[in-house]
């Protein structure tokens, strides 16, 4: 299939001063759309001028969220060069996430050659300053009008370009983290382990509560004990105990993070025994209070790793390594951030 390209006004083309950048506020000026029809299957790919878009006030997205999205970066390196991490993974995730709502799937050599067609026609809007970036949005939706439940017949798959700053303006400082015991992202069965915008929307009464009580993000207990950790805030989550390093093993409600699967294999690669376990929130707490949890990480595109320096459990608090940011936390987070960048070599073959 060959992509339509109709170019954006070039005053509308110049890329602004990215010095005060807010995640996900501004956006480039093209996007890319393609529409689904029942029969005739993905047709029509078009770049376009970044715009507004119009939708049946009863397409079934609005109302029943049959939709899906991906989430990653294109790195300006320090040698040049445009880099994508790890973008197959992307993509083979968002398929995975359309097989589970039933929405159908992309070739994911197009996808690929969609998003890298569109990065390099907005290349201008990558920021240059280490640690900012080009957020990548893929995203389909259901956009058959019809207050019936069903799948629908009728679907766009976008894409959108945010220029983002660094995630560590401030520094790379711990974040406190609250447990929560009264909600839960997602349960065995549900759709926990794909990105679907509903889990979203279903977190956020957690994340409000854990706001309001001065906690930054929440820690995601399983949904149906309620006892063994699966993630923090949009985040995976590592522990890093005196004898191993350790993060949830997938249940089927814990989002496969690319970042995570990336620590575990730069875990390996370092000679540092990294196990995909289940662990509890006992285990968790017992640990700390004995001095056996040295560190603790999430990991996710937006902050690649971010240091946890305090859990509060059933509203205690409980601080992990002083609340510092340990050493094998910045060992990660230099080595990933530093494949990003072109600073260092590429043994995994990761960037693109
Ligand atoms: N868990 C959830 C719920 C997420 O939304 C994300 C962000 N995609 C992650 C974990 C981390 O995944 P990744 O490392 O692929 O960004």
């Amino acid at each position: 299939m060959e992509i339509e390209i109709h170019l954006a006004k070039p005053e509308d083309r110049k890329a602004p001063n990215f010095d005060k950048l807010v995640f996900g506020k501004i956006f480039t000026p093209h996007m890319f759309v393609m529409k689904y029809e029942e029969g005739k299957g993905w047709h029509s790919p078009k770049i376009i001028p970044f715009s507004n878009i119009e939708l049946h006030p009863a397409a079934i997205v609005l109302h029943y969220s049959q939709t899906i999205f991906e989430g990653m970066k294109a790195y300006f390196g320090v040698d040049g060069k445009i880099r994508l991490f790890r973008p197959f993974d992307h993509i083979n995730r968002l398929n995975r996430s359309a097989d589970r709502m039933c929405i159908p799937q992309v070739d994911p050599n197009f996808a690929f050659e969609a998003i890298k067609t569109l990065v390099l026609l907005d290349k201008d809007w990558i920021p240059k300053q280490k640690g900012s970036a080009l957020y990548i949005r893929p995203f389909i939706f259901a956009t058959e009008n019809t207050l019936g439940v069903k799948v629908s017949h009728e679907y766009l798959f976008m894409i959108i370009l945010s220029p983002v700053g660094p995630y560590y303006a401030e520094g790379f400082n711990p974040v406190k983290i609250y447990v929560t015991e009264e909600y839960v992202r997602a349960c065995p069965g549900g759709t926990g382990e794909v990105k679907t915008g509903g889990n979203y929307a279903a977190s956020l009464k957690a994340q409000a509560v854990a706001q309001q009580k001065g906690y930054t993000q929440v820690l995601w207990l399983d949904g149906k004990e309620r006892k063994y950790v699966e993630e923090v805030g949009s985040m995976n989550i590592f522990f890093y105990f005196s004898d191993e390093l350790a993060t949830p093993a997938l249940s089927g409600s814990i989002l496969p993070g690319i970042t995570r699967d990336s620590v575990l294999k730069l875990a390996s690669h370092l000679g540092i025994p990294a196990k995909e376990r289940k662990i509890s929130i006992d285990e968790v707490i017992s640990a700390i209070q004995e001095g056996r949890l040295k560190e603790c990480f999430g990991t996710g595109t937006a902050a690649v790793i971010s240091p946890v320096g305090e859990i509060c459990y059933k509203d205690k608090p409980y601080v992990i390594g002083q609340g510092q940011t340990g050493e094998l936390t910045k060992k990660f987070f230099d080595y990933i951030t530093g494949i990003q960048y072109g600073e260092r070599e590429d043994e995994f073959n990761w960037t693109v």
